[in-house]
């Protein structure tokens, strides 16, 4: 890598050949997906977020460190019992788009179709059929909360263990709702009161990973003509240290990280950023208060925050799908970006990388699945027509006919085939039930042990996939890869297909 940064600076017009070099290279991984349509050339400005999004921040080291920094929350602000500090953090418990039942002290993973498909009480697994016939109310929100963002995996396994000491009369008297807001409300505590951030900053390296791409594809970006604005809830203070990180080193002819981006926008307040009437203000970087905004244009270089996209819009000079906003946050990010401006969106989705190598591990045993459930679909149409065969021959044999002595010899011959034909084929479907259950939850482990994998349930496509098929016109694992894509690419969509369309495959 370093090697080709010498060679960028050498020589920049390189840049599209080495692009193209390194496009070949890639593994699929890092590919970008398309749920809806957009066309580059039109894009006028990028967005991004920062946190999660040009931030890429290592899982175990900065999950844990939100986990103990709410332990230390519960125990000191909130009375919890001093143990609790023992307990370890998990990374691999918990996966996204998951719903907490906070009534019940459950996390339930359900499907598209609101049904629920896994669930588990603290660490201890339910049978489905506890919530059976139920439909999940996602809106109801006194009753669920959902595990988003990355961020709240912590919140969502500290649950998990506070439920289990719950359960075995450790903790007092408490209801499941009252621990996950005790949760929330310290993890909140740590946000606000800066502990979990000067612990970020006091070690960036730790916490933060410097993706070697990223600042390539945003030079990507701008050499094609491109502006690009910075758009994140974080504070300034934060902002600076950690974009500093992230692109200060890396130059190819940029001095500071401030000079990739046209606008920079601390503190957006999003989503209310996005139908909200929030004014821009100026920050005054050394005292870090907001001034009111000077009359004219935003400039470059300096710090803006709060403010409101109708504002932007009209600062810039561009709107509706002639912006294109990256971020991490379905809700946060991408849905509210999509439903009140109309901004194109890009959602990152960090996991895209580890789901898909898995699939790619688990080929032979897809192709097994799916001869298997062929082979099942094959032993229901033989045992179809066998029943037929023999409901007409019993209706045959119960018509007033006299047959004669060779005619019911040869009855009772195909009665006795059909007979063991279908306990045969009864069998056999039994043993290819059998084996298609087994594999189907080896496959499943596979992905993750406790919640299988991150885009479906079962058959289904997950909550999870839900959102983001739904809201996010495209999906990547990470912003740099951009870097290995052409500038002006048509991302197309795949063609939407209904379930008989694949009746012309048959054909095929
Ligand atoms: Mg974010």
């Amino acid at each position: 890598m370093e090697s080709l940064k010498r060679a960028l600076r050498k020589s920049p017009e390189k840049l599209q050949l080495l692009a193209d070099l390194v496009e070949v290279s890639i593994d699929g991984t890092r590919d970008i997906f398309v749920n809806r349509p957009v066309d580059m050339e039109h894009v006028r400005y990028i967005g991004f977020d920062m946190d999660y999004t040009l931030a890429i921040y290592h899982k175990q080291e900065i999950e844990a460190l939100a986990f103990h920094k709410t332990l230390e929350k519960l125990v000191s602000q909130k009375g919890y019992p001093e143990d609790l500090l023992q307990l370890e953090y998990n990374a691999e418990h918990i996966i996204r788009g998951l719903l907490v039942d906070r009534h019940k002290g459950n996390l339930l993973k359900i499907n598209r179709f609101k049904q629920v498909q896994r669930v588990y009480h603290g660490t201890q697994e339910l049978p489905v059929s506890t919530y059976y016939n139920d439909r999940v109310d996602q809106s109801d929100a006194e009753r669920y909360a959902s595990v988003d963002t990355l961020f709240s995996l912590p919140e969502a396994y500290l649950f998990v263990l506070l439920v289990d000491r719950q359960d075995a009369g450790l903790l007092g008297e408490h209801s499941y709702a009252e621990l996950y807001d005790d949760i929330r409300e310290s993890i909140d505590m740590t946000h606000r009161d800066g502990s979990l951030k000067s612990a970020i900053i006091a070690d960036l390296p730790r916490y933060i990973y410097q993706d070697p791409h990223l600042s390539l594809a945003l030079d990507k970006f701008i050499q094609s003509g491109k502006k690009l604005f910075v758009l994140t809830n974080s504070e300034y203070y934060y902002t600076e240290k950690v974009m500093d990180f992230l692109l200060d080193s890396d130059n190819l002819e940029y001095t500071s990280w401030r000079d990739y981006f046209e606008i920079i926008i601390v503190n957006g307040r999003k989503p209310s950023f996005f139908n909200g009437k929030n004014p821009f203000y100026l920050v005054d970087e050394t005292t870090e208060a907001d001034l009111p905004l000077p009359p004219g244009p935003l400039e470059q270089g300096k710090i803006y925050s709060q403010g409101n996209y109708l504002a932007l819009e009209e600062l810039i000079g561009a709107q509706g799908n002639e912006i294109l906003y990256v971020g991490d946050h379905i809700f946060g990010d991408v849905l509210r970006s999509d439903k009140d401006s109309n901004w194109q969106t890009v959602l990152v989705v960090e996991e895209l990388e580890s789901e898909l190598r898995k699939t790619e591990e688990l080929r032979d045993r897809q192709l097994r699945m799916r001869r298997l459930t062929n082979k099942l679909d094959k032993l229901h149409y033989e045992l179809h027509m066998y029943s037929s065969q023999m409901n007409t021959l019993q209706r045959l044999e119960q018509t007033e006919v006299d047959f004669t002595e060779p005619e019911r010899r040869a009855l009772d011959k195909t009665r006795e085939e059909l007979n063991s034909n279908l306990a045969l084929c009864r069998k056999d479907i039994e043993r290819t039930e059998k084996k298609i259950r087994h594999l189907r939850s080896e496959i499943s482990n596979y992905y993750h042990p406790v919640w299988g994998p991150l885009f479906h349930v079962e058959d289904e496509m997950s909550r999870f996939a839900v959102q983001v098929r739904g809201y996010a016109s495209l999906y990547t694992s990470r912003v740099s890869n951009f870097f290995f894509h052409p500038l002006e690419r048509y991302y197309k969509s795949l063609r939407d297909i209904m379930p008989h369309d694949r009746w012309m495959e048959l054909f095929s």
